[in-house]
């Protein structure tokens, strides 16, 4: 049985990365009338509320002409069921797109979206955002340049010419069990009374496994060991990809350090039936599209996890 995937990734994406190196074909997908671009502004992604819910917006035809004739780049996404995706930045640019609709945080709406809708959306998000920070080589300062559809940044020195890829910092969230009780925390930045699960980033030179523990050690000096992966999501805000486990604590005595966490509280499957949990907003669990969640709720033994499809 496939499970299911986490919010921002989908699996009808084709990212055709075979397709990327070839410019004749790039050329004639971005100028063909079936091009769809995904317009971003400072990190924000273009909504049409006036159904109601937030609808995303996708340029074709002359809007689309005239809005990447003014963007620095345009990057190939790939195909969503034939029809070819492409990221356009448009920060600071003059362009009528305003008048189409809003440019909103993604986090804002994302749980809203289908999922092959919010992916496409993550995706163009986390694709800009890379691109307007590599702009001068990191090895010798000189400009960089487009290549590859977009998914390459060549050095313009010629004694350099070195490429830079994409990148995606790789996260750990781990719910913490140990027997009935499961380990969960405050960070500083938590809206009132949300609880979740651990979470940090791998460091050079780390396993997954070991970043788990290290980062449950530093947050609570908590032992744990039998770390076991659950899933992973998307997170591009800005560049992140969260790899989700399990990891049982050797004993229940903890003590949270100050420097990383407001607090933390072992809960028991009893405390955490919904019927029993505080009605007055002073404990909450992360929302339902969250990978934490989704830990909590197939620890808690709701195998399906949130409502998560295609
Ligand atoms: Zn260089």
């Amino acid at each position: 049985m496939q499970r299911p995937r986490n919010p921002y990734s989908s699996a009808d994406i084709d990212r055709a990365s075979h397709e990327r190196e070839n410019e004749e074909r790039m050329i004639e997908l971005a100028s063909s009338g079936a091009a769809r671009f995904v317009p971003i502004d400072t990190e924000k992604n273009l909504v049409s509320k006036a159904g109601g819910n937030p609808e995303p917006i996708f340029l074709q035809g002359m809007m689309a002409r005239a809005v990447v004739g003014s963007a620095e780049e345009h990057i190939f996404l790939g195909y969503v069921d034939g029809t070819p995706y492409f990221a356009v930045d448009v920060s600071g640019k003059d362009t009528p797109l305003a008048e189409m609709g809003e440019f909103v945080d993604l986090r804002q709406f994302g749980s809203l979206l289908f999922a092959r809708e919010g992916s496409i959306l993550a995706y163009a998000r986390g694709m800009t955002y890379w691109h307007k920070r590599h702009r001068y080589c990191g090895v010798c300062g000189a400009s960089t340049k487009v290549t590859r559809a977009g998914h390459v940044r060549m050095c313009t020195n010629e004694n350099c010419k070195t490429e830079h890829f994409p990148r995606t910092d790789p996260a750990v969230i781990m719910l913490v069990h140990h027997g009935d009780k499961c380990l969960l925390g405050r960070g500083k930045q938590f809206p009132k009374g949300m609880h979740s699960t651990l979470a940090g980033f791998v460091e050079p030179g780390e396993s997954f496994e070991d970043a788990v523990a290290r980062e449950v050690y530093e947050e609570v000096k908590v032992k744990v060991d039998n770390v076991t992966y659950r899933s992973s999501q998307p997170w591009p805000f800005p560049a992140s990809v969260m790899i989700g486990f399990h990891a049982e604590a050797q004993s229940l005595d903890f003590e949270v350090n100050l420097d990383e966490l407001a607090s933390a509280r072992w809960m028991s499957r009893e405390e955490l039936r919904p019927e029993n949990l505080p009605q007055d907003g002073s404990f909450f669990m992360p929302r339902r599209d969250s990978i934490a969640r989704r830990l909590i709720e197939e620890w808690l033994g709701h195998e399906a996890g949130p409502s998560i499809s295609g």
